[in-house]
């Protein structure tokens, strides 16, 4: 039902972003993308060793900074907007979460079409090398032949609890093996490959907590603790220490701002799906609450693109809502 509304919504979007367009400019904005895991093809999504999130491959990269450089944007990193972007301009910006080795896959994109890019990583799991939660979960329900729907609610009634809670009855549930990876499609870089990948021109590293922590599920000595904790172990692994920071879920308030903050984040990135306006200046409350898009595949690539640049838009908003009605979020 649910599926069904967002599909309607999107598609409505998609429609009023043809006819909007066709008429009229799209106005100057930062346009932010978020990923997560990257598969080299279909195949490789199709093995179901992890949770496949959004479907997204190389290609479909590929297709979108295409279709921005095409149509006259300018890619941007997390230091372009700590100087502030001006009034004017269109402006793009890919992010991935999590910390996945196979986001490897994006480097010779970003070489090839010269783009930055910021990588948000979730430290404990570079350090411990065990998979992520939602994949572990996927993959044990889909090989007990568990319905993509029936295996998204599952995931879903996990998300109001603490990381450590969420594994440990993972454990329980399907014994002691369940969060060990299966190898490069579904693990996290190890430290020795985060250092080489922070090395990369156009790489950025980001903040996404210590134990990829949903930061309003925390009080707030833990909240400092999960931020101050993967700045350090990124800080001491690349030396290079994050001035952003991507909230797990999307989840934040005031007080986790707060937090972030005082350990020295100037950036943050929610993943309500709007357009960035501009300017974005360094003493603008805006930069720690940065919109993302999040690009799927339930439609074609070029479409999304197309309606990310349109000004009307009704997703974003009915989402907001959603999440506020039925989960108590804001988004
Ligand atoms: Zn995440």
């Amino acid at each position: 039902m649910i599926h069904t509304l967002q599909n309607l919504v999107r598609s409505t979007d998609a429609r009023m972003a043809q006819f909007y367009l066709s008429l009229r400019q799209e106005r100057d904005g930062l346009l932010i993308f978020l990923f997560h895991c990257i598969f080299r093809d279909e195949a490789e999504i199709n093995r179901n060793l992890l949770d496949p999130l959004d479907r997204i491959t190389v290609d479909h990269l590929r297709k979108l900074i295409e279709y921005y450089l095409e149509h006259g944007y300018t890619f941007v990193g997390p230091d372009h907007l700590l100087h502030g972007l001006p009034r004017k301009g269109k402006f793009a910006m890919l992010t991935f979460d999590d910390g996945y080795y196979n986001n490897t896959l994006a480097l010779p994109l970003l070489e090839q079409y010269k783009v930055p890019a910021i990588f948000f990583i979730a430290t404990n799991y570079i350090l411990q090398q065990k998979s992520y939660w939602w994949d572990a979960l996927w993959r044990v329900r889909k090989a007990q032949g568990a319905s993509d729907k029936l295996i998204n609610r599952d995931t879903l009634s996990y998300k109001d609890r603490r990381n450590s809670e969420i594994e440990q009855s993972l454990i329980e549930r399907f014994g002691a093996d369940v969060l060990k990876p299966h190898g490069d499609i579904d693990r996290p870089m190890n430290a020795d490959e985060l250092r080489d990948f922070a090395n990369q021109p156009y790489v950025y590293l980001g903040n996404h907590t210590a134990d990829h922590a949903i930061l309003t599920n925390y009080a707030q000595r833990e909240v400092r603790r999960e931020v101050e904790n993967c700045q350090r172990v990124l800080t001491e692994i690349t030396s290079q220490t994050p001035t952003a920071i991507a909230y797990c879920n999307g989840n934040f308030n005031k007080d986790v701002i707060a937090t972030c903050r005082a350990a020295g984040l100037k950036l943050g990135f929610t993943i309500r799906p709007r357009k960035n306006v501009l300017p974005l200046t360094a003493d603008n409350g805006d930069l720690m609450r940065l919109n993302r898009f999040v690009p799927h595949t339930e439609s074609p690539i070029a479409q999304q693109c197309r309606t990310y640049r349109s000004d009307i838009q009704f997703y974003s908003p009915l989402r907001a809502a959603y999440l506020k009605l039925a989960r108590g979020q804001n988004a």
